[in-house]
């Protein structure tokens, strides 16, 4: 009967729904990505009440398709697609509706520092222009996404503006601070007679102090006025004003040709009353040039109490720090004036993300510059050692780079000198964002950031990494890459010889857990990879364990218990053999393994400790290149590339650990005038970095 139909051109009933199918499930193969894209902004807009029955249609739509049943699909599909638009709406309202409201409730906030930043009022303190600036950003941000219908995302936008309005209130609170601790300095300074000259400023500020109780209330509270800011504000200039004086006398007294010892003498009777006049003192260039003549007549040494308070002062008002301690000895002080001396205000006193200093002479760290704080710490004993624990006595230099980039020798430099415009460097970095807007860019040492898979990747390509061992499966091969780059392949090796309770009953694992405890105070200060590793040492002297295998396995297993405060020996013993399990069968050729180049050169590209790395080895970076690029562990979670030729024209070995490193070396070594006109990198210093203006 059917061959009968089909002879006479008829369709059989089965074949025409078959093709109906198809068509619905062109239908929904079409229109799917859209609707799941509606779905999606859908799910996010839309209310905790709504989401289920979002879902629900979903997955009802995802049965009838997989089963397959095209037709009951195509008809969920329709029906999502028409909750989602209507939830994505609703939810659109709602964002718009919240929008609103929230300007709504911020609106007095909003017109009262918005106002003052049209009249430039927050300039007066360090950071106004920096607030001003991530303000307007956040908000342009906020009217853009308003303005192209995405009211979500304004919302979004908005609150990070509101975010950037309550640092105004909560900065404001801690100047007002400041002014009320610095206010019996200033009645000191008036008992003291100090500014008998000007009657008229002290009037003034006794005055504003008087209205001071207002004020207190409007800070603590957040609850500024346009009266209460008129009031402070007005207060701080009082204060300024009185400080100006008192910096006009000293340069008037220096205008009319008294003998600088004189002026100095003056100076140090401010810098103990009042050493915040010297912040007047710094802001014009007179002002700049006095200071420097007054640390300059000290000739290197700051040796009575007055002297040293001078040169204090004169740091933090010239340079911009809100701090400044630490061993500041007779020769640091001075010495730390003349090298920051060197680059122009715009790097220091005008930059914000440099507003502290420490020294430490006795300490055997490096020395390094904090981003979060703005702080730089200066590790610096009177006997340098370069580069924290490479323990060389000379300058890091590269010998392959031509001697005529640079002016006499390289390796002559200053370690005090170097190590402090280094690390102003980092600063001027972080000001700038120099080297995170040079990404890529070869005239920049081309650097790249990458994750630890990529690397994988790249090792993966060397000798045919995974051909050489099939059957093996890539994906544990890879894991093993992985592993070794994170020095763990004995930890590998030994996995799957080792079980979990022999590891976790191990003395040394109850040892780590009992000092982790002890010492639970100073881990929390302090955590760094070389005191964990110190622990990790103690706790292993309890283990009978002699094989090297299992010793790393422990050893592991030691260190997850003191980066984990709560981790228990039995949890860290599975953790560890979790991460050892590659997938490789324990049957696995280890030794033909590791001989492999790949892992060869994962194992030359990682660092050795916890500051040593291939950049140290100078030329034989670029032995290790894969191409035109130079791969490496920077640090512990870091790992860079950079392009091969930039060591031609390196300052040091340092240099290329990383992007900022390349930069503070080249920075150090520009303004300690080592580099000669040759150089490549001369220009962009000169045009881009020294030419910044604040
Ligand atoms: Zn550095």
């Amino acid at each position: 009967m059917l061959e009968l139909l089909e002879e006479l051109g008829i369709r059989p009933i089965e074949k025409s729904a078959e093709q109906l199918d198809l068509q619905a499930k062109d239908e929904c193969d079409r229109r799917a990505p859209g609707v799941m894209r509606l779905f999606g902004e859908a799910v996010k807009r839309c209310s905790d009440k709504d989401r289920p029955g979002l879902e629900q249609g979903k997955r009802e739509y995802e049965t009838a398709y997989n089963q397959p049943d095209y037709a009951t699909a195509v008809t969920k599909l329709d029906a999502l697609e028409i909750s989602a638009k209507a939830a994505k709406e609703k939810g659109d309202t709602h964002a718009k509706n919240t929008l609103a409201a929230l300007r709504k409730r911020d609106a007095a906030k909003i017109k009262l520092h918005e106002g003052r930043l049209d009249s430039g009022d927050y300039e007066v303190f360090f950071w106004g222009k920096r607030r001003a600036a991530a303000y307007d950003k956040e908000k342009q941000e906020a009217n853009r996404l308003e303005a192209a219908g995405d009211f979500f995302g304004a919302v979004d936008a908005y609150r990070r503006q509101a975010t950037q309005l309550g640092l105004f209130a909560a900065s404001l609170m801690i100047e007002w601070k400041i002014l009320k601790d610095d206010t019996p300095n200033i009645d000191e300074a008036i008992k003291k007679n100090a500014y008998s000259a000007y009657p008229d400023l002290v009037k003034n500020f006794t005055a504003a102090k008087g209205q001071s109780a207002p004020i207190d209330k409007a800070a603590v509270e957040e609850s500024w006025s346009d009266a209460t800011l008129d009031a402070f504000l007005a207060y701080h200039k009082c204060v300024a004003d009185l400080r100006q004086a008192q910096a006009d006398k000293l340069l008037k007294l220096q205008t009319d040709g008294k003998p600088l010892k004189d002026v100095v003498n003056e100076a140090k009777t401010l810098a103990k009353r009042d050493p915040n006049v010297f912040v007047e003192l710094a802001k014009t260039p007179q002002g700049v040039k006095l200071l420097d003549d007054m640390v300059g007549s000290l000739e290197g040494s700051a040796g009575s109490s007055e002297s040293k308070d001078l040169c204090k002062a004169a740091i933090r008002a010239r340079f911009g720090l809100q701090e400044l301690k630490g061993d500041l000895t007779k020769k640091a002080l001075p010495k730390l004036y003349d090298v920051m001396k060197l680059v122009p205000l715009s790097h220091t006193r005008d930059n914000e993300r440099l507003s502290s200093i420490k020294r430490d002479r006795k300490s055997e760290e490096a020395s390094f510059y904090r981003d979060s704080d703005s702080l730089v710490v200066l590790n610096l004993g009177r006997q340098g050692k370069w580069r924290g624990d490479g323990k060389t006595s000379d300058f890091d230099h590269d010998d392959d780079v031509p001697a005529e980039y640079f002016e006499g020798q390289i390796t002559d430099l200053d370690y005090f000198n170097e190590t402090t415009l280094h690390e102003v460097g980092h600063a001027v970095d972080a000001k700038m964002n120099f080297m995170g807007g040079r990404v890529d860019d070869p005239k920049f040492g081309g650097w790249h950031k990458h994750k630890l898979d990529e690397i994988a990747d790249v090792a993966a390509g060397i000798g045919n990494f995974y051909a050489s061992f099939t059957p093996a499966p890539i994906p544990a091969l890879k894991k093993y890459l992985l592993g070794v780059l994170q020095g763990r392949e004995k930890s590998i090796e030994a996995s799957g010889s080792s079980d979990k309770d022999t590891l976790a009953q191990d003395p040394a694992l109850a040892e780590a857990v009992k000092l982790r405890t002890k010492h639970a105070k100073a881990l929390e200060k302090n955590s760094s990879e070389d005191v964990i590793n110190k622990h990790v040492k103690s706790a292993m002297k309890k283990t009978k364990v002699k094989d090297q295998k299992q010793l790393d396995l422990l050893s592991a297993a030691a260190k997850l218990i003191f980066q984990d405060k709560k981790l228990s020996a039995d949890d860290a013993a599975k953790q560890v053999l979790k991460d050892a399990d590659t997938g490789l069968p324990p049957t696995t050729d280890w030794a033909q393994l590791a001989d492999h180049d790949a892992v060869k050169w994962c194992r030359a590209i990682r660092m050795t400790g916890s500051s040593n790395g291939l950049w140290d080895k100078g030329k034989e970076g670029t032995d290790k290149a894969i191409g035109d690029r130079v791969y490496q562990q920077a640090y512990k979670d870091d790992w860079y590339s950079y392009d091969k030729k930039a060591r031609a024209k390196g300052v040091s070995k340092y240099q290329f650990r990383a992007p900022a490193e390349w930069f503070a070396e080249l920075y150090a070594a520009y303004y300690m005038e080592k580099l000669s006109d040759k150089h490549p990198d001369v220009s962009w210093l000169d045009g881009e970095v020294h030419a910044l203006s604040s």
